[in-house]
């Protein structure tokens, strides 16, 4: 694709990243045919080709950006799945963060929607404001169908929905500090805790330690480490998303620099596909760029480290498993067929899910804000589902578990607390 920029323009590393993805693209549109929202809406402005054409134009002419890019970037779910498609390594990813960021800077949403994503931004990153949250949402829920006739506070209502009926007690979250192994330890890794595993399925991080734990490999959680920063990443608050990945990668060189780390593990998988890109989004801080990209190099899902351990697994059913490969772990890591590999491996018979490369719509807080497409490919993505007639569910991301959990049918479990099962650990309690 040409581009037009002025070498005034390219002096700016935002734009200068642009036009490096911009460049790329042959307009081929082969990305059409697997963008989720092009799937359902069918309209070009809604794809990555319609998408890249639009910020090419925001970016060229210099201007602040408009309604009509922020409403069709609003609707894109950075589910990339267009990136696995792209045959011209068009880097989607990197050209939608910076363009969320420009919106953000340029653009004055009207006051609810501002409002929401302040909130939002100011709760869900931390664990104990979150777990307030949700026990306010909880004494709030019977109002949910007031706000959902007001169009304005809809996504209060989706809010309600979402939000649990079951609260965990913050004693159930993994204490920060070292876990040590009884017998020799064959390596030290840190898990990143997260805020929403932390808070909503504190069973996902205590079945990761129990494994590694087992396999003596000693885990330790930096009482500095917090959320990885992705929420208010593709909400395009940069500001906001660099303090948190900052604050994490001073916490886990410490621990580098200290007793060493041989990996830092990831069990929420669109955590994992921003801490890989740590490196990527401080590479012009002098002071953070070499430490952040030494981070996002040993940064591993949980899966891609047990591969490497190569354990013995024996599950004590053969349940009929239907992988759930969540968009950040096919897309956004490319692990696609690993977490099968390993459940099978396990003595789990396991199926996928049909048209597994679209989003099931949860997407961070995609499915808050924009309830009615993801409403569209939840109820999608279930209906594919049910084909595979699937004992239980599997996913290696919080945020596909909640979407689907309530009108699944089956329980709907996080792959780590299957592998751990068949490791000798407990029966996951949602079986
Ligand atoms: S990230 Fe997903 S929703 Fe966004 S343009 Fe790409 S395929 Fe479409
Ligand atoms: S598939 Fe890649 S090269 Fe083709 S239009 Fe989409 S982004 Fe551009």
């Amino acid at each position: 694709m040409q581009t037009r920029f002025s070498k005034q323009q390219l002096a700016n590393p935002r734009i200068q990243l642009a036009d490096d993805i911009l460049r790329k693209c042959v307009h081929c549109g082969f990305c059409t045919a697997t963008c989720p929202t092009y799937v359902i809406n069918g309209d070009e402005l809604d794809s990555p080709r319609g998408r890249i054409y639009q910020i090419k134009d925001m970016f060229e002419q210099g201007k602040g950006a408009s309604a009509e890019i922020t409403k069709h970037l609003d609707r894109c779910l950075s589910c990339l799945s267009c990136m696995t498609t792209c045959p011209s390594g068009v880097h989607y990813m990197h050209l939608v963060d910076e363009a969320r960021a420009h919106v953000q800077e340029t653009y004055k949403r009207p006051f609810i929607d501002r409002a929401l994503r302040f909130v939002l931004a100011k709760t869900l990153p931390y664990p104990q404001r979150f777990a307030m949250s949700l026990r306010a949402a909880k004494i709030a829920r019977p109002f949910a169908g007031i706000f959902a006739l007001l169009p304005a506070l809809k996504p209060m209502a989706t809010m309600l929905k979402l939000a649990p009926k079951k609260l965990h007690p913050a004693s159930s979250e993994l204490s920060t500090g070292r876990h040590g192994v009884k017998g020799e330890k064959k390596g030290r890794v840190s898990i990143l805790t997260g805020c929403a595993n932390a808070v909503l399925e504190p069973s996902i991080n205590a079945a990761t330690l129990r494994i590694l734990n087992r396999a003596d490999i000693e885990v330790v959680l930096p009482p500095e480490m917090g959320c990885c920063g992705s929420l208010e990443h593709h909400l395009g608050m940069e500001d906001g998303a660099l303090e948190k990945v900052r604050a994490n990668v001073d916490a886990w060189t410490k621990e580098i620099e200290g007793n060493g780390l041989d990996a830092i593990i990831i069990n929420a998988s669109g955590c994992g596909t921003t801490v890989k890109d740590y490196g990527h989004m401080l590479r012009h801080d002098e002071t953070y760029a070499q430490k952040a990209a030494k981070i996002s190099a040993i940064t591993k899902d949980i899966t891609q480290y047990l591969a490497e351990l190569d354990l013995s697994y024996t599950a004590p059913e053969n349940l009929r498993v239907t992988y759930h490969s969540a968009c950040s772990m096919q897309h956004g890591q490319k692990i696609k067929t690993l977490p099968k590999q390993l459940l099978s491996q396990a003595g789990f018979t396991v199926s996928d899910v049909p048209e597994g490369h679209l989003c099931c719509g949860s997407a961070g807080v995609y499915n808050i804000m924009q309830s009615e497409m993801a409403e569209t490919l939840k109820q999608r993505k279930l209906a594919n589902i049910k084909t595979t007639n699937p004992q239980v569910i599997a996913a290696g991301n919080i945020g596909c578990i909640t979407q689907l959990a309530d009108e699944a049918g089956v329980p709907v479990i996080h792959t780590i607390e299957l592998l751990d099962w068949a490791h000798g650990g407990p029966k996951p309690a949602g079986l």
